[in-house]
This record gives C-alpha cells, sequence and structure tokens, in this order.
C-alpha cells in the first residue's frame, strides 16, 4: 500500500446477502487479480444497502459475513483497505456535495432506480433515487483510477466521470476521472430463471441465482432447474439467453473459451452440460467456503481489520474531502 506509482482501485459490493456467482465472477474475482498490481479499497457498501429495506439484525450479520467472504476470496486485508462504508463518513459528506453538481434529468435516466423501484414499489425513496451519487463519492474519494464492476453498474459509473469532469471544470482539476475494469469474461451473469434478467443477489427467488456459500448440492440443483430453450445443443446465441449464460459461467470457472466448450459437448445435450456447469462451479467455491468457515468464527480479527481498514480508508478519503470543502468555499476554522 501507500506506493505513490501503483494506481488505484475501488469498488463496493452491497451487504444484501450472501454474494452470487455472478458477483463473484463479474467482481469479485477481479478483485483479487487487482489486489496483485494495484493500491486498492474494497468497500462493504452498506449505505447504499439501506436503500431497501433490511431487517437490522439481517444487515448486521450480512456485513459481517461478507468480511469474512473478501478475506476469504484471497483480500489480504494488510494489503489492500478492506473496509465498511458506513465506518468512514466521508462518504456521505462528499456524496451530499456531489449532488449539487448532478443533474436531476441525468439522475433521472439510471436504468437501475428505474428497475429497482418497479422492484420496491412500495418504498421508491429518495435513497433510490440518489445511489449513483453516491457511488460516485464512494469512487471519487479515493481518487480511483479502475473501478472493477460488472457490466449492470456501467451507467453508474459514466455519471461518476461527469460529476467529477463537471466540478473539475467548475473550479480546478481535484478529482481523477475514473475508468471502469470488466473482466474478460462473466461480466454479467443472468439468473437462472429468467437469462434476460441479471443475477442478482436480492433476487427473492432462491432458484434464480447461486450464491457463493451455497452447498454442493443445492448447486447442482439449481442449474439442473436453470431454465434454457428446448433446443439441445450447447452454442452460444443471442436468441438462447438461457444457454449462453451456462456457457459465460462455465468458461469464466474454467477458463475455456466458447469454441472449446461449443467443441467439448458437440456430441452431448443440456443435462450433461448443466451437470459439468454444477461441477465447475463447486469446485470453483469449494475452497473459498473452507476458508469462510475457518473466518467467521473469528468474530474479534475480523472487527479488527474491519477497524483498521475503515482508519487506513479515512486517512485517504478525508485528504480529497478537505480539497473538495476548501474548492466549494466553505469556511475552514
Ligand atoms: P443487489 O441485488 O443487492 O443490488 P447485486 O447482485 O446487484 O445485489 P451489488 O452489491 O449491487 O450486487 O454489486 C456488487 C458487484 O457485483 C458490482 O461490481 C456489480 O457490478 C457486480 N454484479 C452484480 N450483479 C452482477 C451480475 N449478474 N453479473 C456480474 N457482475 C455483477
Ligand atoms: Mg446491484
Amino acid at each position: 500500500m501507500e506506493n505513490e506509482n501503483k494506481k488505484i482501485v475501488l469498488s463496493c459490493i452491497q451487504p444484501t446477502s450472501v454474494p452470487t456467482i455472478g458477483n463473484y465472477l463479474g467482481a469479485l474475482k477481479n478483485w483479487k487479480y487487482m489486489s496483485e498490481d494495484y493500491d486498492c479499497y474494497y468497500a462493504i457498501a452498506d449505505l447504499h444497502a439501506i436503500t431497501v429495506r433490511q431487517e437490522p439484525a439481517k444487515l448486521r450479520k450480512q456485513s459481517l459475513e461478507m468480511y469474512a467472504l473478501l478475506l476469504a476470496i484471497g483480500l489480504d486485508p494488510e494489503k489492500n483497505v478492506v473496509f465498511v462504508q458506513s465506518h468512514v463518513p466521508e462518504h456521505s459528506q462528499l456524496s451530499w456535495i456531489l449532488n449539487c453538481y448532478t443533474q436531476f434529468g441525468e439522475a433521472s435516466r439510471m436504468t437501475q432506480f428505474k428497475e429497482k423501484s418497479q422492484k420496491h414499489a412500495d418504498n421508491i425513496n429518495v435513497g433510490l433515487f440518489d445511489y449513483p451519487v453516491l457511488m460516485a463519492a464512494d469512487i471519487l474519494l479515493y481518487q480511483a483510477d479502475y473501478v472493477p464492476i460488472g457490466a449492470d453498474q456501467k451507467q453508474h459509473l459514466e455519471l461518476a466521470r461527469n460529476i467529477a469532469d463537471r466540478f473539475n471544470q467548475v473550479y480546478t482539476p481535484t478529482f481523477k476521472v475514473p475508468e471502469p475494469f470488466f473482466g474478460k469474461v462473466g461480466t454479467r451473469i443472468m439468473s437462472l430463471q429468467d437469462p434476460t434478467k441479471k443475477m442478482s443477489k436480492s433476487d427473492v427467488n432462491p432458484k434464480a441465482s447461486v450464491s457463493m456459500l451455497d452447498k454442493p448440492d443445492d448447486i447442482v440443483k439449481k442449474f439442473k432447474s436453470a431454465v434454457t430453450d428446448s433446443e439441445a445443443r450447447v452454442y452460444a446465441s443471442d436468441d438462447k439467453p438461457g444457454i449462453t449464460n451456462l456457457m459465460s459461467i462455465y468458461s469464466a470457472c474454467t477458463g475455456l473459451s466458447f469454441e472449446q466448450i461449443e467443441k467439448d459437448f458437440d456430441s452431448k445435450g443440456y443435462g450433461d452440460f448443466k451437470a459439468a456447469v454444477a461441477e465447475a462451479a463447486v469446485e470453483c467455491l469449494e475452497p473459498i467456503q473452507n476458508e469462510f468457515n475457518h473466518l467467521i468464527n473469528d468474530k474479534a480479527y475480523l472487527e479488527s481489520c474491519a477497524r483498521t481498514g475503515s482508519e487506513r480508508a479515512s486517512y485517504a478519503a478525508r485528504k480529497t474531502l478537505r480539497k473538495v470543502m476548501k474548492k466549494v468555499g466553505f469556511w475552514q476554522v
């Protein structure tokens, strides 16, 4: 850490539930790779999570579990800054300021807001609408160069870039304008029950997603019941979203290309392929689950890592926030 020449990376995950294999292949796996070459800030986005109603005890438990999982995928808490968003008040502070540099019209165009407000029609709160501005604050506070995200967050990152540009132009250059970082495959894993919708950890249908902590038997069952079309040949195509999605998962877990997969399963049907995908997913998740089971029993260790993480994050965040406050003209005493 704190190597001046290293590029900075920031990414967040909400503790809304146990992460899915989609979160892992689309985002978390890249977090691990990036931690080798960059200065990485990884946050558990609990401020974002309350844009949808959460049960307090569950949210607390899920945050702790998420922290353990981040360490279980191999993130070293010494080399990376792994922290909880609400422990670093600068996120909320910068977010308010950035609200005043975001246009209502541009925020209204965010598709996630439209999707989530349909899903939670009884609670379309202002926080849900403002989510991308908080996300911009998360990123810009750390002067991040790269943001590893799944394709679902592309539009939000674009907004963060626009806000940064605008602020830099109104004043003087203050924020680094961040670039997205997508993995090669698995940037958008789809629901197993409706392959036209993305897999989400907050989906109420448990069959729609494979959680990173699902037992092998359940993983096998979920892939078996994954929705595909009536054809039986394994090949990727836009009008076969179900089988294409399974191929993405298989490819991301095994490293095999689509061409290779098509060749390997040339004379086999969907049944065989689904079994192979399940086996690959189990193999990919097993070592992470073993490490998680070990870490989750050491709450004191996890708490001490989270405390250190938030102190280190705050140190960097305060630097940016102070600059911003000065530029907008706040009286500093
Ligand atoms: P929620 O339903 O609570 O929004 P989520 O599954 O969308 O949960 P987030 O916490 O919003 O997860 O996002 C965490 C990271 O996972 C982000 O970088 C996001 O781009 C990525 N991600 C989310 N869903 C997918 C998916 N289906 N495929 C690939 N990456 C994904
Ligand atoms: Mg999401």
